[in-house]
């Protein structure tokens, strides 16, 4: 199988060292650029099953304000990314919504909850 060099950042601190990868198919021969051993563990996973926090905002009805911040409660796969996208595009909660709730369980059947990541009150609600 062909040895390929892959570019990637490593999202595992704030620092985001610049890493060169170099693969045969999913297994990774040799990784540069990496300032901690993360850095190589990153590389791995990015290889053999690249996943990410799903974030973004969902509508609301009836609050303080129009959206509300949600994200996964875990890394999904990339790869479902755009239909975990569009799925969560669709909805619409009713407000008061609590930091913590459930959005949508089990989003795109990846068995992971897409929650609020912040209270908003109903618009009748005092401060
Ligand atoms: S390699 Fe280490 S220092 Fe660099 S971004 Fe990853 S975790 Fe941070």
């Amino acid at each position: 199988m062909e040895e390929r060099v892959l570019s990637m950042i490593c999202v595992s601190c704030p620092v985001g060292c610049d890493l060169r990868v170099r693969v045969q198919g999913k297994k990774v021969l040799d990784v540069e650029g990496h300032s901690c051993p993360r850095g190589i563990d990153f590389a791995e996973a990015e290889v053999a099953n690249p996943t990410r926090v799903f974030a973004t905002t969902v509508r609301v009805s009836g609050g303080k304000l129009p959206v509300c911040p949600v994200r996964s409660r875990q890394a999904v796969p990339k790869e479902r990314l755009f239909d975990i996208s569009k799925e969560v595009a669709r909805l619409v909660v009713p407000a008061p919504v609590d930091i913590g709730q459930v959005i949508l369980p089990d989003v795109c059947g990846t068995g992971v909850d897409i929650v609020a990541t912040r209270d908003l009150k109903a618009k009748e609600e005092s401060a």
